[in-house]
């Protein structure tokens, strides 16, 4: 198994389970990702009492809370804990290559030799920043959100964080919070409420069925797949930050960075359909809801439907803004993260570098996946999602040492 974040460990609890004899290679501690790899002020999006692994789940005081990240490692660390996962950590795996017996696996600290691989090495390895980051003047401070962890690293002055999902809202509302001028650059992305008919909206994805969607359910799967993560962040008041909240205290939006000439930073117009579309989706979601509620909710204490405002469109947007103006001091590419398979080889990958599989059984015997944006669930990379992924998957993997090679999922 490469890897030792959630996902490792959910499925080599099942390999325990089932008497299978594995090892987790970690190449650096349990949890390494929320250890290493995340801002100072972030919290978990979903709710406490949504933190749940294959026997084990939250057990606090604060089941509507939101974990920081320190309670995070501390949550995956005792399920490592009770889970007794075989875990090797401070060994890379620097190559994994077909054998005559399996796979050959080079690592930091000795080889092995092993019929079946699970990839858990996550799916956020690496920052996703796009090409036209290499046009923008030395003079610019950037940052990923991997080498974020407060505003105080960065320079006085405006600020231009670039993606409005999860991320970006996150980064905008706490560098705008801490005095500097914030703009935006918004494209498509996932508007939710924090909080719907009383509820915490994840807790209608989970109730309604919508975050258990398998695979055969969701029309465009590869759409699925890609979709950037909702506009939500966990706080202690569980408040919605939307791009109505962020205009409020002050952030200035602006389109989508199409690119950067002579020192300028160009910008797409067009946030109103952006916009309208974005609040289209959202209140058919919560049409999804109602519908559900309706059905399935008698005697549950929901609140009655509710709608939002819709998102407010700017007077005007700027569609350009002259880097050399000393307006904007850094820019934050929040543009999403990829996986990074550079110790992959095998021939598993497509055109784009992603893992070629299909409900985590990959394009090659007896190698298999967890981890990955929609699986085989819409709630697959989710914390969550991983108890019924990993089940299937090690179910699957349990055949093929049984039984030899087994076609589809
Ligand atoms: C900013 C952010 C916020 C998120 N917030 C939430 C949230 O609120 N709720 C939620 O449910 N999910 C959230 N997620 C999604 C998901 O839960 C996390 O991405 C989670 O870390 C994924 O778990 P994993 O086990 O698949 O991968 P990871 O946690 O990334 O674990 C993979 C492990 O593999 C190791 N590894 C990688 N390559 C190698 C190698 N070559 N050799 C050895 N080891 C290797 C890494 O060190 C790491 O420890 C968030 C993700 C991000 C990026």
């Amino acid at each position: 198994m490469v890897g030792a974040g959630h996902a490792g460990l959910a499925a080599s609890r099942f390999l325990t389970d089932r008497s299978i004899d594995h090892v987790l290679l970690e190449r650096g501690e349990v949890a390494n990702s929320w250890r290493r790899e995340r801002w100072d002020s972030l919290r978990l999006l979903t709710p406490n009492w949504q933190s749940r692994l294959p026997g084990f789940h939250y057990a606090g005081r604060e089941p509507d809370g939101y974990m920081t990240m320190a309670e995070v490692v501390d949550f995956i660390s005792e399920f490592a804990s009770v889970a007794r996962a075989p875990i090797r950590t401070h060994t890379e795996v620097t190559s994994v290559r077909p054998s005559d017996e399996g796979y050959h696996v080079r690592t930091s600290a000795g080889d092995i030799s092993c019929r079946s691989v699970v990839i858990a090495s996550g799916a956020c390895n690496l920052p996703s920043v796009p090409a036209l980051r290499s046009a923008v003047p030395a003079t610019i401070e950037q940052l990923t959100p991997f080498e974020y962890k407060n505003p105080t690293q960065l320079p006085e002055g405006g600020v231009l964080v670039v993606g409005p999902s999860a991320t970006g809202v996150q980064l905008a509302a706490e560098i705008r919070r801490s005095g500097r001028p914030v703009l935006l650059s918004v494209g498509e992305h996932v508007r939710l409420p924090r909080m719907y008919r009383g509820r915490d909206v994840l807790w209608w994805m989970d109730a309604s069925g919508v975050w258990g969607q398998r695979l055969e359910e969701i029309d465009d799967l590869t759409r699925a797949r890609r979709l950037p993560s909702p506009q939500l962040v966990g706080t202690p008041e569980r408040a919605t930050l939307d791009l109505n909240a962020l205009q409020t205290i002050g952030v200035e939006l602006v389109g989508r960075l199409a690119g950067v000439r002579e020192g300028r930073l160009l910008f797409s117009g067009g946030l109103r359909n952006l916009f309208a579309l974005a609040d289209l989706k959202m209140n058919r979601l919560l049409d999804t809801f109602d519908d559900w509620a309706d059905a399935h909710a008698h005697g549950l204490d929901v609140g009655g439907c509710e709608r939002f405002e819709p998102t407010r469109v700017p007077a005007s947007s700027r569609l350009q803004i002259d880097l050399r103006s000393g307006e904007i001091r850094s820019i934050v590419w929040a543009t999403g993260f990829r996986p990074d398979y550079s110790w992959l080889d095998a021939p598993v990958l497509n055109e784009k570098g992603y893992l070629r599989h299909d409900g985590g059984v990959v394009d090659a015997p007896g190698m298999y996946a967890l981890g990955l944006p929609v699986l085989r669930r819409r709630k697959s990379s989710f914390i969550h999602g991983i108890e019924d992924d990993a089940r299937d998957v090690i179910d699957h993997l349990a055949g093929f040492l049984a039984h030899g090679r087994r076609r589809g999922r």
